[in-house]
């Protein structure tokens, strides 16, 4: 009999292959109303111009160096809806406890998540509540949901897009990556992964590594008001890499990054050095990665420098006919092929 394997929840190749073959297979749904669909596989869905998305949380352990499982259930959900160009509005959260759950650390994560959601501007508005019996569950899950509306914002930034090239449709998504397109990165990768996993490992990075966890809607808006961002997308589960690949499959052409231009902080390469784990497949959770017309490039990279999320944002290469999948120039003068992580490096990070 075949079974679920930890791996197929990993945000890599695998997972990428279930969802491929039994969610599209049965929930697959192409309605007319429905501008981008479940099998678009994007950080949200668009339906009757409402931008909707999903997210439960698991992480190991709930609190952590930088924030706890409530900041990472708000953020996650509103960076999902960000990324689509769109304003997020609102949230629901659901909560799973196992009984016998501490009602001190239930309070501290309801705490956490209502100052997250007020940093982020965002209100959650409904959510349910259930309790199973000790042990059908560790701790503590939280599933948020969210939507998020359309504003001028991004309608000027295609107005922007379509005075430098060809761009279809009215929403930004991982397929519209074209020739010549830069990417960008609003910052260091690694910190949320590393910081995790040394915390629950005690590997004792986590005094110089928190995590990154952080509601990047405002960051967002600021770099829409720049314009000509052509597609975004927060380099969760399988970090930089998964995300380069999704672009260059669904956008059907290769991505050039130079390994030099990746911002990655000191302690995060000494941990994954030590770990033999690549920080380009491990998870982030505030930050994002942009495909941008060349030409605003340096714009975009400069107004997210003054903001407090993006002040180390790079332009870390760009889209090209020229190669195939994703190929980083090595500080080395080398070149390596960056594929799609087959699981996650460091499992129960969010
Ligand atoms: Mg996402």
């Amino acid at each position: 009999m075949k079974r679920i394997t930890l791996a197929d929840g990993a945000g890599g190749e695998k997972m990428s292959k279930l969802i491929k073959q039994y969610v599209l297979k049965h929930l697959k749904n192409n309605a007319k109303n429905i501008d981008v669909p479940l099998s678009a596989l994007d950080d949200s869905a668009v339906v009757n111009n409402i931008v909707f998305t999903t997210d439960s949380h698991t992480v190991k352990p709930l609190f952590f160096p930088g924030g706890d499982i409530g900041s990472l259930a708000v953020a996650g959900t509103v960076n999902d809806i960000a990324v689509m160009g769109v304003s997020p509005v609102a949230l629901s959260s659901a909560f799973v406890i196992e009984e016998g759950f501490s009602v001190d650390d239930y309070e501290k994560i309801l705490l956490s998540m209502s100052k997250t959601s007020r940093y982020a501007d965002v209100p959650i508005v409904t959510g349910d509540t259930k309790v199973v019996e000790s042990g059908a569950i560790e701790q503590l899950l939280i599933n948020t949901s969210g939507i998020g509306l359309r504003t001028k914002l991004l309608d000027e930034n295609i107005k922007e897009i379509r005075r430098y090239r060809k761009f279809d449709g009215k929403w930004i998504k991982d397929s519209s990556i074209r020739e010549g397109d830069k990417i960008i990165v609003s910052g260091s990768l690694g910190d949320h992964g590393i910081a995790i996993l040394s915390f629950r490992e005690g590997y004792g990075y986590e005094s110089e590594i928190k995590s990154d966890v952080k509601p990047l809607n405002k960051m967002v808006e600021k770099i829409l008001n720049v314009g000509g961002v052509v597609s975004m997308k927060d380099p969760t589960r399988g970090g930089l890499a998964n995300t380069l690949n999704e672009f260059v499959e669904k956008s059907n052409i290769g991505i050039i990054i130079g390994e030099e231009k990746i911002p990655i902080k000191e302690g995060v390469r000494s941990a994954c050095e030590l770990l033999g784990i690549d920080p380009l497949e491990i998870g982030n959770e505030g930050k994002v990665v942009i495909g941008i017309v060349k030409e605003k490039a340096d714009d975009v990279l400069k107004a997210l420098r003054k903001t407090r999320e993006g002040k180390d944002a790079e332009i870390i290469g760009e889209a090209t006919k020229n190669v195939k999948g994703v190929v980083m120039k090595t500080v080395v003068g080398g070149r390596r092929i960056v594929e799609t992580p087959i699981g996650d490096p460091v499992p129960r990070i969010c």
